[in-house]
């Protein structure tokens, strides 16, 4: 027996070797050539998609027996990382459409599994998540959009904004009011699969700072009609319930790519330094910068530690919000520090469009903000750190 259990671990770090070793391939074949001409013309990554549909990548989470390559939260967390290195938008591509799906999979009912999860694994039926409105991000219980029951369907009214692969995707997990009069409100709170068709519109792409390539828009429902058997777990009065399962994975995702970007602004100020030269040597060697450079690369071991941790508790089928939001937190704030540190030690090229530094320093901030604005972290943090030391 006990010679079976580091053969186990043993084949497991051999499959994830050779996943992370394919990603890194695709990443430099396909993906680090064209990011520049992509990222600055805001282009939709079209054939990095179908490289991503080939190599699983839309399954990447999904159980082996629904079509997906059943991966770890720790081994997708790595892939994360990976991708958001060279090109964060294209890690968004995959990450909301992978929260429906583990929403999916996590609660709704058998008969859903069997018929969406096949689809979203192959990438052919592709999405996100809808919960944000124009009203409100943060404070979800108070969205507007209803679902009202008419015979065997209901019909949805509403706008959602801010929505991820909202042009190009076509099925989203869509939170709405199904009894707006509910109290506690999060009762009357349900949500559904919806596949756009009649009365499901997008209004408009947002223009954003970063994050470009992807599409970012505002869906509208106007007397949407959508099937009773797509209400998610087939039952009203839970939706919250799936959009926080959905965000625990979404948070460590975030994280990931927080790493990823405070990964890659330190490699480009690791490289940048050696090759400047001020005052007769090159400015690592300056004190000042070194320091810069020190702070950087312990900022984000740490936060690769934090995602670890919380990937594995995720793992282990823990409530792990306290894990996810800790390495949410502070991979993403080592982002933005990292990312602005990068573009000081680039001195004026730091801020050229011909240097990657900047892309980084427009990308970062989005990730203090989604999946739960780091305010909402320390929130969360705060509160499971008092619960779980109680006098
Ligand atoms: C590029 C991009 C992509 C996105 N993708 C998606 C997506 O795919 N799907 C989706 O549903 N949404 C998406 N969002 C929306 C995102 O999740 C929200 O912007 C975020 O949740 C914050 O909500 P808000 O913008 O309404 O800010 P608000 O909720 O209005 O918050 C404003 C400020 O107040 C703070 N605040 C709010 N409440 C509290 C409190 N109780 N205590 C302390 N501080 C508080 C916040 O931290 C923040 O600093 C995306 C946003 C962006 C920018």
């Amino acid at each position: 027996m006990s010679a079976s259990k580091p053969k186990i671990a043993d084949d497991l770090a051999e499959s994830e070797r050779i996943i992370l070793e394919s990603v890194d391939r695709f990443l430099d074949r396909h993906v680090r050539p064209h990011v520049m001409r992509l990222e600055h013309g805001d282009i939709y990554p079209e054939e990095i998609v179908e490289r991503m549909k080939e190599l699983g990548l839309f399954g990447a989470i999904i159980p082996t027996e629904y079509g997906g390559l059943g991966l770890s939260a720790t081994t997708y967390a790595k892939i994360i990382e990976r991708i958001s290195s060279v090109w964060m938008s294209i890690s968004g591509i995959i990450n909301s459409h992978l929260i429906m799906a583990h929403i999916v999979a996590k609660m709704g009912t058998e008969e859903q599994r069997r018929e969406f999860l096949p689809r979203f694994a192959t990438g052919e039926l592709r999405g996100g998540l809808a919960l944000t409105e124009p009203d409100c991000g943060t404070d979800l219980q108070a969205i507007r959009t209803t679902a009202v029951r008419n015979g065997d369907h209901y019909v949805v009214n509403g706008t959602k904004t801010w929505i991820s692969n909202g042009i190009k995707g076509s099925c989203f997990a869509l939170l709405v009011k199904t009894d707006p009069s509910a109290q506690p409100r999060h009762k009357g709170m349900s949500m559904f699969l919806a596949v756009k068709g009649e009365g499901f519109s997008v209004s408009r792409k947002l223009e954003k700072l970063g994050y470009k390539g992807i599409d970012s828009a505002e869906l509208v429902f106007n007397d949407y009609r959508i099937p009773a058997s797509r209400l998610i777990g087939g039952v009203e009065g839970h939706g919250m319930a799936c959009a926080i399962s959905g965000l625990e994975l979404g948070r460590i995702n975030v994280a990931a790519r927080g790493v990823g970007i405070a990964q890659a602004a330190l490699d480009e100020a690791v490289r940048y330094s050696q090759q400047r030269k001020t005052f007769g040597k090159p400015i690592c060697e300056h004190q000042a910068i070194a320091m810069k450079l020190a702070d950087m690369a312990t900022r984000t071991a740490a936060s690769r530690l934090l995602v670890r941790q919380a990937a594995e508790a995720f793992d282990r089928g823990e409530r792990c919000d306290y894990e996810a939001g800790m390495a949410k937190l502070f991979a993403t704030e080592t982002a933005v520090e990292n990312s602005l540190e990068a573009m000081r030690i680039h001195g004026g090229y730091g801020y050229s469009k011909e240097f990657p530094v900047e892309r980084l320093y427009r990308d970062a901030p989005l990730l203090v903000i989604g999946e739960g604005t780091n305010e909402i972290q320390r929130i969360v943090i705060a509160k499971r750190l008092i619960e779980r030391n109680r006098i």
